[in-house]
């Protein structure tokens, strides 16, 4: 069902305030083919309630010949900034910038930051920025997860289906996403509700078992048979399986790049109003897949670069993939335990 343009502008009304944008505020939003036009129409209704300098910047679209897929995370190449010394000023000169276009991470993306300047991506459908609308209790639980990953030298993933995999920690910051910018620099992605890091380099080892039920993004498919992913020294070594192993061999085997088997971000989900099950009711061209990587204690991994975190690591190919049922151990402490995420338990005494 559709959602009206005076709920989406509340709840823009809400992530901008939990973003600090003041009066008087320089904001750019950034369009691009597929921005939605409701998504736009009510976040410059919401930004100039607000009192904000609105500019509208439109980016044309790059890679969409290399891509196997419509999914704007399927190809991480250049992006429209590489080379665009006007769109890379004006968004240097704002306060905050609106991305409904998804800026993918690239350096220059990194210098904009670098100068103060905020981003928020929004381009999930209209409904669901309104189902997952962030709070500030979201970046509480968020940010507490985080503190518990620095403090840690080793993530140990084990699940019922066989997984067995250590990672160890310390060489990348560990990044919260909550859903809203509230510091000067920060990017953030609405809607989210997630903690991830990246393993040290090279020192990813053991299985991973994908059960019926995990998600395969971008292909945003249910893994109906097992596969095995063998990780030897930070690299998907071997992928078994039926057919949709296979798909996931092919596919990754078109970018010819040995580094998409790189093991990349690891974390789990902390969002309640994130669902599993969201991804069966949608045309898959429609989302991005947030809810599959938010939902809450689901173990988030990938493959693919590093450089986001400040690794050396690119290659286009970038592989999430959300799982159920697993137990996340911190320094053998467990953090998530078959899929539940054991925070309450810690802050309330109330076990779950
Ligand atoms: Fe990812």
């Amino acid at each position: 069902m559709s959602v009206t343009d005076h709920e989406l502008t509340e709840a823009w009304r809400q992530v901008l305030t939990l973003s600090n944008v003041r009066s008087g505020e320089t904001v750019t939003v950034l369009t691009g083919a597929d921005t939605h036009p409701q998504t736009l129409r009510t976040a410059v209704n919401a930004l100039t309630e607000l009192g904000a300098s609105v500019t509208r910047v439109e980016l044309p679209s790059v890679n969409g010949e290399k891509s196997l897929s419509r999914d704007a995370l399927a190809y991480l190449g250049t992006t429209p900034l590489t080379g665009n010394a006007a769109a890379i000023a004006a968004l240097k000169a704002s306060d905050l910038v609106v991305d409904l276009m998804t800026l993918l991470f690239s350096p220059e993306q990194h210098d904009i930051l670098k100068t103060g300047t905020k981003i928020l991506l929004a381009v999930e459908p209209p409904e669901v920025l309104c189902r997952l609308v962030p709070t500030a209790r979201d970046r509480e639980r968020v940010t507490k997860a985080a503190e518990l990953i620095k403090a840690a030298d080793e993530m140990h993933i084990t699940s019922a289906a066989g997984t067995n995999l250590r990672c160890s920690l310390g060489e990348f910051p560990a990044i919260s996403e909550y859903g809203f910018v509230d510091e000067p620099g920060r990017w953030d992605h609405w809607p989210s509700g997630f903690v991830l890091t990246w393993p040290n380099e090279r020192r990813s080892n053991g299985i991973v078992v994908l059960d019926r039920g995990d998600i395969l993004l971008p292909l945003k498919d249910y893994v109906q048979e097992p596969i095995e992913l063998t990780v030897t020294d930070g690299y998907v070594t071997k992928i078994e399986g039926g057919v949709q192993a296979h798909i996931l061999k092919s596919y990754m085997r078109s970018y010819d790049d040995p580094e998409a088997y790189a093991v990349s971000h690891i974390g789990w989900g902390l969002q309640p109003r994130a669902q599993w099950a969201m991804l069966a009711h949608y045309n898959k061209e429609s989302t991005i897949g947030m809810d599959a990587r938010a939902f809450e204690g689901n173990f988030l991994w990938s493959m693919g670069p590093n450089n986001e975190a400040g690794g050396d690591r690119t290659t286009a190919c970038h592989i999430d993939i959300p799982m159920r049922n697993c137990n996340v151990y911190l320094d053998g402490s467990p953090v998530v335990l078959a899929g539940v995420v054991q925070d309450y338990a810690k802050n309330v005494g109330v076990a779950q």
